[in-house]
């Protein structure tokens, strides 16, 4: 029996429960099938990425995501077609994350604006992790910052440690729960001792249950071996600001392209174009990358080359780019669940209504109330519901719609948007301040 054929619950488990996660050895059900998770460690050549577009289209249905933590996704698989492709993905000797998820930039050990290189300090985790198989909630995660040109500190974590140098020596901010800016901070350890804390706080989760989180802790109930490697400090204030876009200087003269997916999905061919002229034209290795990200490593020329075929083949290359500031779910047709044309609306989005974005607002558009693409409040969401689509101002799907919009109104209600803020924005006001300050009830009247 392979690992996948043993893992596999029962068909009635494998719905698309939530707290679930899907992973190489255990697809999930989603409106398009089965899908199959390759979470990595590290990069990959491009002939690996390569062949990872030739399965998903063996096995699948042809399209990719790379996540919003930067996983990458094969889509539209059956449980045979599944087992097939986790043979086939494992005879490709890929850097494959397995157990406990434990996230580090993805130019770590290259960065020369990093403060400390994480991956010695992330393997130890991964490594002390696995005693707790089968113990930790599913959805659990370890974030390791560790400053630099990309950082992490938009992603959730159940545990993140974030580097500090103190006179030449590193130390970790630990947090519990949250962002960088909303975790609950714990204290500081020091290098040596942060691969102990963290096992120990992961065994007191392993004893809370297997669907406690971070933020079930109660710091006086940690063990006091626990406690006395952390001197506590005051929280600090972090602000949280997207990656950029582009070329990234790295050591020793490489250099590092990112782009992204629009809507975190790609087709099979567009990517394999991607990649295959990535190969030709010399990089050595590419990288899914938070925020439905791709990197690409490979001397200055050869990226600047590389970003002119992105931007053709349409992928998002710079921060103004208004796909950059939207989310949208697979919706309609491709998923069974969705009740409108996600993709459709987000690129009239992009073309009709570009004056709502400027940088300050994330648009999230879903095909059902589930909010697969972004489960997080957005400034704007329009989520499809049964008899109506709900426009939400500063909330997730399932909040109180500030309107309900009669089905095949949402484009008129981008439109109307656009042209609410062109009337009514002050001098230097971005367009969710504008928003923020009309509210959600002259917002309402402009879309009647
Ligand atoms: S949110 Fe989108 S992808 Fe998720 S179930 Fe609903 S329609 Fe399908």
């Amino acid at each position: 029996m392979t690992a996948l054929a043993a893992a596999l619950p029962p068909s009635s488990a494998l719905s698309m429960a939530r707290g679930a996660c899907p992973a190489l050895s255990a697809p999930m059900l989603t409106g398009d099938g089965y899908l199959s998770r390759v979470a990595l460690t590290d990069g990959v050549t491009p002939a690996q990425l390569s062949a990872l577009c030739t399965l998903s289209k063996a096995h699948g249905n042809g399209i990719l995501d790379i996540t919003a933590r930067g996983n990458l996704q094969v889509r539209g698989l059956t449980v045979a077609s599944a087992e097939l492709l986790e043979q086939a993905v494992r005879s490709l000797a890929l850097p494959l994350r397995e157990g406990l998820a434990v996230e580090w930039s993805p130019l770590a050990g290259l960065d020369p604006a990093e403060t400390t290189d994480p991956r010695t300090l992330g393997e130890a985790i991964i490594a002390s992790a696995r005693v707790f198989e089968g113990q930790l909630a599913p959805k659990l995660s370890v974030v390791l910052e560790s400053g630099g040109q990309i950082r992490l500190d938009h992603l959730l974590a159940d545990i993140r440690l974030s580097a500090l140098s103190i006179k030449g020596d590193t130390f970790w901010r630990l947090t519990l729960g949250g962002t960088a800016a909303t975790g609950r901070t714990l204290g500081v350890v020091s290098d040596r001792d942060a691969a102990e804390v963290t096992q120990a706080l992961l065994s007191h989760l392993a004893e809370l249950g297997p669907r406690a989180r971070a933020r079930d802790i109660e710091p006086a109930h940690l063990p006091a071996s626990l406690l006395e490697k952390v001197t506590p400090v005051e929280p600090s204030v972090t602000a949280i600001s997207p990656a950029p876009f582009g070329l990234f200087a790295l050591e020793r003269e490489h250099h590092a392209l990112r782009l992204a997916l629009a809507f975190g999905q790609v087709t099979a061919e567009t990517l394999h174009r991607l990649v295959d002229k990535a190969g030709a034209l010399g990089v050595t290795h590419l990288r899914p990358a938070p925020n439905h990200a791709l990197i690409a490593f490979a001397p200055e020329p050869v990226c600047r080359e590389l970003l002119a075929m992105a931007e053709d083949e349409g992928f998002i290359t710079s921060t103004g780019d208004p796909l950059a500031d939207m989310s949208a779910c697979p919706g309609a047709p491709a998923c069974q669940s969705g009740r409108i044309e996600t993709h459709a609306l987000g690129r009239f989005a992009a073309d009709q209504a570009s004056g709502l974005f400027d940088g300050s607002l994330h648009l999230h558009i879903s095909g059902c109330a589930k909010g697969c693409a972004h489960p997080t409040p957005a400034s704007l969401t329009f989520a499809a519901m049964e008899d109506a689509t709900h426009l939400v101002f500063a909330g997730k799907t399932t909040d109180t719609p500030l309107k309900r919009l009669a089905p095949r109104t949402e484009a008129a209600a981008l439109t109307a948007l656009s042209a609410l803020l062109r009337l009514e924005r002050q001098p230097g006001e971005t367009s969710r301040d504008c928003l923020q300050r009309l509210g959600p009830e002259r917002i309402a009247a402009a879309l009647v």
